[in-house]
């Protein structure tokens, strides 16, 4: 699950360095098949608690920065050629509580 948060998060990425998700749409968009035992086949969604898990992961790693969250995920500066002075910046929507 890791690695397509990453692959998700990069296609969404603004010019602030930021990447917005709607509420739960990570988890739909990360929606998996079942590939064996109980269930086989069937599409089942990770988590809430999951994502938040994997994210925290990759914050921990250095992948995203701290802060990063399931509906705003933000990359790391050195990562990204875009940064904060780049044109086109557009506000954080929302930034989790007590953040
Ligand atoms: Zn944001």
């Amino acid at each position: 699950m890791d690695v397509r948060i990453v692959a998700f998060a990069r296609a969404r990425l603004e010019f602030s360095g930021h990447a917005h998700f709607g509420r739960s749409e990570l988890r739909e968009v990360l929606a998996y098949v079942v590939k064996s035992g109980p269930g086989a086949g069937e599409i089942r969604k990770p988590t809430r608690h999951g994502v938040t898990k994997a994210i925290q992961r990759l914050t921990d790693w250095g992948v995203f920065s701290p802060g990063s969250w399931s509906e705003c995920i933000v990359f790391p500066g050195m990562s990204v050629q875009n940064g904060s002075k780049a044109q086109g910046e557009k506000p954080c929507p929302g930034r989790q509580p007590g953040s």
